[in-house]
């Protein structure tokens, strides 16, 4: 193939990927947006998140542990704290995902076990 063509057809592929995750952020800012219940476990969701980021510099090992444990349970419980809103609504996390035709590679086609459209 042509190195252009192969570019323009690798950048039509890189669009329509892009395009998948807009769509699946839109819709999920949409809901969000409607149900700030579930805007606000998000948010305690990434606080938590940066918090264990910061607990790797804890020095003290034991410490660090305990607290590693203690946040994965809240992260979790929040995890399952927003499975129930989202179910209360008639949704569910997978419905925020992009809709990507590859569920392995996701569309970066970098995998060889699917053959592409
Ligand atoms: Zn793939």
């Amino acid at each position: 193939m042509n190195i252009d063509v192969y570019r323009k057809v690798q950048r039509e592929f890189d669009l329509k990927r892009q395009r998948k995750i807009d769509e699946a952020n839109r819709k999920k800012e949409e809901i969000y947006a409607s149900n700030p219940q579930l805007k606000k476990i998000e948010d305690e969701m990434n606080v938590l998140a940066l918090k264990i980021t910061k607990n790797i510099l804890n020095a003290d090992e034991i410490t660090r542990q305990v607290e590693s444990e203690n946040m994965s349970m809240k992260l979790k419980a929040l995890d399952e704290k927003l499975d129930i809103e989202l179910k209360k609504i008639g949704y569910s996390k997978d419905d925020f995902k992009p809709k990507f035709d590859c569920k392995i590679c996701e569309d970066r086609r970098n995998c060889k076990k699917r053959r592409y459209n």
